[in-house]
């Protein structure tokens, strides 16, 4: 009784297709250099985003908590 089903396995996707996926996906298409818009510090932003560094990004987003937790709860 033969095996049809040997160990040879092929690859779920050519190398070609996954090579076109790495190049398609690649930092440069999805981000691009730009400066902070609070800093002006070199940066990489997400197209689409707003163009802060990570240190502004980061500031700005506790500046939110700070904010939230400021605000008076009295009701
Ligand atoms: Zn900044």
């Amino acid at each position: 009784m033969r095996r049809k089903m040997q160990a040879k396995i092929e690859p779920v996707i050519p190398a070609e297709i996954l090579e076109q996926a790495k190049q398609s996906i690649s930092p440069d298409r999805l981000r691009k250099a730009a400066k902070c818009s609070v800093c002006s510090a070199d940066t990489m932003v997400l197209a689409g985003s707003e163009p802060l560094c990570w240190v502004c990004r980061r500031l700005k987003i506790s500046a939110w908590r700070e904010i939230e937790q400021q605000a008076p709860m009295q009701e």
